[in-house]
């Protein structure tokens, strides 16, 4: 239970089928959100917010096969529900990916081109600072095997950056990043979502 914080009001639901959902969950309730997980048509119910989180896009994708997902997944993006993608969850939402699957079809919600592993496969993982626009201090930025955005269509804001590039990325209620915000106390992108979901659902009311 939590008294208060940005999310208070707001049903958020994390795609659970693979990969890093439980730290999603985590921070949104600590941010005051009703946050639960989805791994059912059924569990899209009355939700403001879907998170695709980070983990292997490749088994994201199948997974939204076999669990019945996918179909209900795109009508209710389609029908304006709000988004957030982190690392494989950015491959997903993406218009593009180089690199991927040859099956692997991302949903096409935000018009960036995301290329799978595109920090190089012998570096794994590293940690940066990403920096975020109109924000003086930079946030950690964990990246694990991450995408790398390599293309920003017209009508996408940058909100964040690393090194000048492109790591996060916003359209409506949409967000994306190549990193893994869920996996270190600093919740300003979550916080920044969640502001997003709330000017979705005033001009929708
Ligand atoms: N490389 C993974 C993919 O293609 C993404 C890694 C991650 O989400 N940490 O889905």
């Amino acid at each position: 239970m939590s008294d208060g914080g940005p999310g208070v009001g707001l049903r958020i639901g994390v795609l659970a089928l693979q990969g890093a959902f439980r730290e999603h969950v985590a921070t949104f309730r600590r941010l005051g959100a009703d946050a639960v997980e989805v791994r059912t048509p059924a569990d899209l119910t009355g939700l403001d917010a879907v998170v695709l989180p980070g983990g292997e896009s490749t088994v994201i994708d199948r997974l939204l096969d076999s669990s019945g997902l996918r179909e209900p997944l795109v009508a209710a993006l389609a029908g304006g529900l709000p988004a957030f993608g982190t690392c494989a969850g950015l491959i997903v939402l993406s218009a593009a990916a180089e690199d991927g699957r040859s099956d692997q079809r991302p949903l096409g919600l935000i018009d960036v081109t995301a290329r799978r592993n595109g920090y190089g496969r012998q570096v794994h993982s590293f940690e940066a600072p990403v920096q975020l626009d109109a924000d003086g201090d930079p946030m950690p930025g964990v990246f694990i095997r991450a995408p790398r955005i390599v293309r920003v269509g017209e009508g996408v804001e940058v909100v964040g950056t690393l090194d000048g590039e492109p790591v996060a990325a916003a359209a409506g209620g949409i967000m994306v990043a190549s990193f893994h915000p869920e996996l270190t106390g600093d919740d300003r992108l979550h916080r920044r979502f969640l502001d997003r979901v709330r000017v979705v659902r005033a001009v929708a009311a």
